[in-house]
């Protein structure tokens, strides 16, 4: 059994997708096992996504991911962080493979809905970031 970290991002809570999103976690055989709205600060923004400080996309990325508030749930099944990226779909919705959260809903490679931990290592320091063990069920 493992874990992963998934976020609704702000652009997915504005098109009223909360309900959807899970849906397709659910469906897929995924069970939520901790969950939270929250509005991100700057700083937890930029300490979320410190692996991209360098990158020229970083300061818009924080704009967007406190534009708004996210949805943060920690997710548990088998082989969950790759199975959670197979139904998230590429980062560019235009190359993610049809059916996908992301080719589903995503405007853009910024705007693309959802977010996921991409490692064992990321999605311990990135559940751990945002919920207590207390708070995982
Ligand atoms: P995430 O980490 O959010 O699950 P990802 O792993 O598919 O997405 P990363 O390369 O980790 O993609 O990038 C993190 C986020 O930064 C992307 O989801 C996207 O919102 C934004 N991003 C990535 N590349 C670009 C880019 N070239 N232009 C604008 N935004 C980008
Ligand atoms: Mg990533």
């Amino acid at each position: 059994m493992q874990r992963t970290l998934s976020i609704i991002k702000p652009d997915g809570v504005k098109k009223k997708l909360i309900g959807a999103v899970i849906a397709v976690f659910e469906e897929a055989g995924v069970r939520v096992a901790a969950m939270k709205m929250k509005k991100l600060s700057r700083e937890e923004a930029e300490g979320f996504y410190y692996v991209h400080k360098q990158q020229p996309f970083f300061p818009e990325l924080v704009e967007f991911m406190i534009s708004g508030p996210v949805v943060l749930m920690a997710l548990e099944g088998d082989d969950v962080i790759v199975r959670n990226r197979e139904l998230m779909g590429a980062t560019d919705p235009a190359k993610a493979a049809p059916g996908t959260i992301r080719a589903r809903w995503a405007d853009s490679k910024q705007n693309n809905i959802v977010h996921g931990s991409d490692s064992v290592e990321s999605a311990r320091f990135e559940i751990g970031y945002f919920f207590a063990e207390i708070e995982i069920c």
